[in-house]
């Protein structure tokens, strides 16, 4: 009797687990479907009728949009305050979503001349007061065609860890001297779409602890603590494809990245700047990384991602071809591309692509 009353116990536990896993499961679904907005209808939705909905929602991107976009959004803008139709303007005392994101670039002084001026041409003008290069030396000419955002982080111009694990440092310390809610650290090899990056920070509560991004390996890594004498297993997002920090998070990290405690661990367990990121958030301070599968970087086969779901993407990235591989960047219609010579990387297109007419060179239709 006892036997079968534990047996119905334990079947009641294993269907109550069960339920609970669904549950869990059709959580994760809504929160993936919310978070990519995946309808094609979106993707066609022209950028002035983007505006106009996130304006409705309440949100200020308009104030972001009429600086960075064509003249033709500037016109419609005026339109709508000639008609009187604008809201009350205190409501632009408010800041918009994204005047509270912090977006950090590493690059080096090698890629001045190059990657960052992709970025410089595109993306960069998403978001000119909220992106931060992180570099290794003053340069006037990125002083000046960024507004001043270039830090010098005084870290080593090399590949080693301890220089990357430095810039790293540097720019969580840059943030926490901000008062902004979320912290993204993108590599200079990724094209970021900012307002997709917004979005998709919205559905996260900025006053929890959130370790946002995604893995390029298929299992935890393990690294052996030669202190705690045991093997440690953990998750990590991968640097090259961005991923954010919300600031409760950060806090607790800083007394493990200053005075050189973030360039002492990397050291220790041996392994780049993005993996002491994990090692430090998900062993250390015991919080999960939550993976994001819009963030891309060149680790996957970036010709993969849908063109209907371009404009849900948060991140891409781009590999020069090498002598061991041909190059890795993301496709698009061919109505869509500017020239291979001219765009390598495919950043320029796909900037066309999202926010047309936005350059001089993007295709006419
Ligand atoms: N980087 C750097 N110093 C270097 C080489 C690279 O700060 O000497 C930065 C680079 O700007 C980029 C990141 O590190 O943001 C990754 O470099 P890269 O894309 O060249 O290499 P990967 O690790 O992706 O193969
Ligand atoms: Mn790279």
């Amino acid at each position: 009797m006892a036997k079968m009353a534990a047996r119905h116990l334990a079947n009641g536990l294993a269907m109550a687990l069960l339920l609970a896993l669904c549950a869990g499961l059709v959580y994760v679904t809504v929160l993936i479907s919310s978070e990519s907005f995946g309808d094609d209808q979106r993707v066609k939705r022209s950028l002035l009728a983007d505006n106009e909905y996130l304006f409705k929602n309440g949100l200020l991107h308009r104030v972001h949009w009429t600086k960075t976009t064509p003249s033709t959004l500037n016109s419609a803008t005026s339109e709508v305050s000639e008609n009187g139709n604008l809201p009350n303007p205190s409501r632009f005392d408010k800041k918009s979503p994204l005047e509270y994101i912090f977006i950090s670039v590493k690059t080096a002084t090698k890629f001045h001349l190059n990657r960052l001026q992709v970025i410089i041409d595109t993306w960069f003008n998403l978001a000119p007061d909220q992106i931060w290069f992180f570099s290794d030396s003053d340069d006037p000419s990125v002083v000046k065609k960024t507004n001043g955002h270039l830090v010098n982080t005084k870290c080593s111009s090399s590949h080693n860890r301890s220089a990357l694990c430095c810039k790293m440092a540097a720019e969580i310390m840059a943030f926490l001297a901000t008062d902004n809610r979320w912290f993204c650290h993108f590599d200079d090899d990724n094209y970021v779409n900012v307002p997709a990056l917004v979005k998709n920070l919205e559905h996260f509560d900025h006053t929890s602890e959130w370790y946002l991004g995604k893995p390029s390996i298929p299992s935890p890594l393990e690294v052996m603590s030669k202190k705690e004498k045991k093997k440690v297993s953990f998750w990590f997002a991968t640097g090259g494809a961005g991923f954010c920090l919300s600031r409760p998070l950060v806090k607790r990290m800083a007394p493990m990245v200053e005075n050189g405690e973030f360039v002492a661990t990397g050291e220790t367990i041996r392994l780049p700047d993005d993996v002491t990121v994990g090692y430090i958030i998900e062993h250390k301070l015991g919080v999960p990384l939550t993976v994001v599968r819009s963030f891309h970087s060149h680790l996957e086969p970036l010709r993969l991602i849908a063109e209907s779901s371009m404009s849900d993407q948060i991140s891409f990235g781009y590999a020069a071809p090498s002598s061991l591989q041909q190059s890795n960047h993301i496709a698009l219609p061919s109505s869509s591309q500017i020239s291979e010579l001219e765009d390598p990387t495919r950043f320029m297109s796909l900037h066309c692509y999202l926010f047309p007419g936005s350059l001089k060179m993007c295709p006419k239709h």
